[in-house]
């Protein structure tokens, strides 16, 4: 990856929390490009095939590397996050065990796959393509501290496999400079997250960074894909964050079309997908995906 002419935030300074009251780590500009480097969920505590889970600080779960100061951006803002590219190492962690998760599972099962020419080596000859992605990525909230475990309406923990190269994702800025922190990659994740992990991953992440101004039309935490518009939200009850998650969408689809209320749900009903994002964070995440291309053509990127 080249790395030239880019800061970079290094490895060590990584956090568990999201603060509004959190000491700066690097300091940049609306447009600018930067590269963070990530530790894998663990701290890289799971670095043995088969290692006893119950050795683990779990106090070192879920670091985000950060924060990043943006020195034009200001409360009432949004941050546009372009995903640049995701470099992931060549081996990561996950672990199957009882209590965590949705599966009834016997006892404990910490494994490290490889990854070789682009495809995880699981067991039984199964191989799987990688699909990099960031589970990690979020602002800090206007008051009080959010465990980097948990996603919310300043992203965080949001674990939706579309937070990969060539998505944009839009963060509002809650606190002066934003303070952008991310970590937590996987090689590959699943919509659900059933097992509680994906393929955990140290690696690093390219962003360029630019500050929006009066933009409260967006709906953040909103992704734009190649392909699709994602609005997304979070809450413990799935009923609630899928019909949060739906409504963005449609709330989107009038301000930025010439649909109305009605024609904008008829058009979801036939063209939008509801998706659980993960079901196993304190707060679970659903989105809903729409093509571009189909209305949202007033929206300006
Ligand atoms: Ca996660
Ligand atoms: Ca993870």
């Amino acid at each position: 990856m080249e790395e030239t002419g880019m800061q970079i935030i290094k490895r060590e300074n990584v956090h568990f929390a999201f603060d509004p009251a959190q000491t700066p780590r690097a300091w940049g500009h609306s447009g600018e490009t930067f590269l963070f480097q990530c530790q894998d969920c663990y701290c890289g505590q799971l670095n043995e095939d088969g290692m006893d889970f119950s050795r683990m600080d779990m106090s070192r779960n879920n670091p985000a590397t950060g924060p990043l100061y943006i020195e034009e951006a200001a409360p009432g803002d949004v941050l546009r996050v372009e995903i640049l590219d995701i470099d992931i190492a060549s081996e990561g962690a996950m672990c199957a065990r009882d209590g965590a998760g949705i599966y009834q599972i016997e006892g404990c099962h910490c494994r490290r796959f490889p990854v070789e020419q682009g495809e995880i080596v699981f067991d039984k000859g199964v191989r799987l393509p990688v699909r990099p992605m960031i589970g990690v990525i979020g602002t800090a909230p206007a008051q009080g501290k959010v465990s980097a475990t948990r996603p919310g309406e300043h992203g965080g923990n949001l674990d939706i496999r579309e937070l990969n190269r060539g998505t944009t994702l839009y963060l509002p800025v809650n606190v002066p400079g934003a303070l952008l922190s991310m970590g937590d990659l996987h090689a590959l994740q699943g919509d659900g997250e059933t097992v509680i992990c994906a393929l955990e991953m140290e690696g690093q992440v390219v962003v360029r960074v630019d500050v929006l101004k009066g933009r409260r039309d967006i709906p953040t935490p909103f992704l734009v894909t190649e392909t699709h518009y994602i609005t997304t939200a979070a809450d413990p009850s799935l009923d609630v964050c899928s019909v949060e998650a739906a409504r963005k969408m449609h709330r989107f689809l009038q301000d930025h079309s010439e649909l109305d209320d009605a024609q904008a749900g008829l058009l979801l009903s036939l063209a939008g997908d509801l998706r659980i994002s993960q079901v196993v964070n304190p707060a679970k995440g659903c989105m809903m995906t729409f093509p571009r291309g189909l209305a949202g053509e007033h929206f300006e990127r």
